[in-house]
């Protein structure tokens, strides 16, 4: 049935819980869109007036070190030198003069500035076009955008088109879907997009507010939605109940469904229709992945429980990624394949001296649930040219490689149904690396921690990754 067409299912239950505890509804913050980071932050209230942590604002976006001698606060951001006085609305950027909307404030070592300060600064400090959606604090850097396109077919539910590959959080309630998205550029002229003649799906509307945006979408009978194309599709369709048949209830329910088994790979199996979809991609035979059992040895990484210590996870969940990238015919370099203590220094040098193509660093958590993937938030620059990029900042030219390679992998993570996201975020050493570079974090499939460790569960998160890093793989090409 039509149902199976769909390459990518997602229950609305599983993506429900992906973003559990992902950010508490009532916390204030600002978002900032860069080509290639993204982050949100608190903002807090001083004097009636919302304020920003400036090193929290700014770290993502550059190398920054930051001095305070009595009153006065100094900010080095790359090669510029900024300079706050506490209780003082005039401060210096380089050269210029900058005017706050608010006083400087000096808390400890802290500097906050005013959160309306904060796109000009960025602007200066950037070099750059800034954005600000003051009214939802969204702040656009350069001209990132994500549109989309909203299609009806009649009898056939919402096509969403995305200008680029999209994680929303999906939430239900009774005759909605809302579709969040707290990491995307999403933009939209329009707020309202109306579909009267059709009965599933008759209206959708665009919203912004508190750092994110928001697409909520009418429904008058129970529906999925459905990632496709790289993420850059969500279908809303009709569930596949008998319920469909009978006259539509006055306010429905927009349920999670179970999803047909056949469009999913069965629990610690690799369906062949994987290898079959990726048919274009053949393995360039000197395509080498870099396999990075996090901790080990003295380090023993989190203590998952009593007895169960994050370097064993890794470990065994590494041995297991390595054979499925083998059934894959990619060369594999293990950085450690025994209970050997290794630094990060140690990790990043053997992964740049080996020319690797890509590098996976895992690394097993006792909180949250499902997978995430996590980037270097440094932002994307062509620095690859040059002879020398300063250590710190080694990723900045690959970071276009390792997003996609990111969402390459959490789209096959969500094609098995596991909760997954993709977060750029400092974890070490990411930054460091001259290839295209991801750290993957399991947490629990259920409610024993015992399960992190179970066979299946590791197999068929390996197989997401090695099917992912596949399908990545003529783009991380290109990108080279
Ligand atoms: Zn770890």
């Amino acid at each position: 049935m039509r149902w199976t067409e769909q390459a990518t299912w997602l229950t609305l239950l599983a993506v429900m819980l992906a973003v559990t505890g992902l950010r508490s509804a009532e916390e204030k913050r600002v978002a900032v869109y860069g080509a290639r980071v993204n982050y949100s932050l608190p903002v807090e209230e001083r004097e009636k007036t919302d304020y920003v942590a400036l090193p929290d604002a700014v770290e993502p976006l550059g190398a920054i070190s930051v001095r305070v001698k009595e009153d006065e606060w100094r900010l080095r951001f790359n090669e510029l030198e900024c300079e706050f006085k506490a209780g003082q609305t005039r401060g210096r950027v380089g050269r210029t003069k900058i005017d706050l909307t608010g006083p400087f404030l000096l808390e400890g070592q802290r500097g906050y500035i005013p959160l309306h300060s904060l796109p000009v600064l960025l602007s200066r400090l950037l070099e750059s076009r800034v954005d600000f959606h003051s009214a939802s604090r969204r702040i656009f850097i350069g001209h990132v955008a994500t549109r989309f396109t909203v299609e009806v077919k009649k009898g056939e539910g919402m096509v969403l088109n995305f200008s680029d590959a999209v994680n929303p959080t999906v939430s239900t309630e009774p005759g909605k879907v809302h579709l969040t998205f707290t990491h995307e550029p999403i933009v939209s002229d329009t707020g309202t997009f109306q579909f009267m003649d059709d009965k599933l799906t008759p209206a959708a509307r665009f919203t912004e507010s508190n750092g994110m945006a928001e697409l909520t979408i009418q429904t008058n009978a129970p529906v999925l939605a459905t990632f496709g194309e790289g993420r850059k599709t969500i279908r809303i369709v009709p569930a596949p109940t008998e319920a469909a048949e009978a006259p539509a209830p006055a306010v429905p329910p927009a349920a999670a469904t179970p999803v047909e088994p056949s469009a999913t790979a069965a629990p610690g199996t690799e369906s062949p229709g994987d290898a079959a979809a990726a048919g274009t991609v053949a393995p360039h035979p000197a395509y080498l992945v870099v396999v990075d059992a996090g901790h080990g040895g003295a380090e023993r990484g989190a203590a998952l429980s009593d007895s169960l210590a994050e370097k064993e996870v890794t470990l065994a969940f590494a041995r297991k990624l390595r054979a499925e990238l083998q059934t894959r015919g990619m060369n594999i370099l293990m950085l450690r394949d025994g209970d050997s203590t290794m630094s990060l220094e140690q990790r990043a040098e053997a992964v740049n001296a080996s020319r690797a193509a890509v590098y996976v660093a895992l690394h097993a958590a006792n909180l949250g649930t499902g997978v995430r993937v996590y980037t270097s938030m440094l932002p994307a620059a062509s620095t690859r040219q040059q002879l020398f990029v300063p250590w710190e900042a080694a990723q900045t030219g690959h970071t276009t490689a390792s997003r996609t390679l990111a969402n390459a992998v959490a789209a096959e993570i969500g094609k098995r149904d596991l909760p997954n996201a993709v977060v750029a975020a400092p974890v070490r050493p990411l930054n460091n690396l001259t290839t295209a570079a991801i750290a993957v974090e399991i947490s629990l499939p259920g409610p024993q921690i015992e399960t992190l460790n179970s066979p299946g569960y590791q197999q068929q998160v390996a197989a997401a990754i090695a099917a992912g890093i596949a399908n990545a793989w003529p783009q991380v090409e290109a990108l080279k």
